[in-house]
């Protein structure tokens, strides 16, 4: 019936799947089409994308010699 239709479940999972492998175009597109018309899932997508970013920081961190000072959570 709509084949790039995906629930909200479905999206939050393909959000974060995407964080490890690359998607088909297919849930891409889908993921793009339930974006435009979902309220809650840009925000759950701005927040994974957040805590990306937050990761990444962190890794090119570990590679200097002095950390930043706001080590009081490490990741593990
Ligand atoms: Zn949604």
């Amino acid at each position: 019936m709509m084949p790039f239709h995906r629930t909200c479940k479905e999206v939050t999972a393909l959000v974060i799947a995407r964080e490890d492998h690359v998607l088909p175009w297919r849930d891409r597109l889908a993921l793009r089409l339930h974006m435009a018309i979902c309220a809650a899932c840009p925000t759950f997508e701005r927040q994974v994308l957040t805590m990306r970013n937050a990761m990444r920081q962190w890794r090119s961190y570990e590679g200097l010699e002095t950390p930043p000072g706001n080590a009081d959570k490490p990741p593990n």
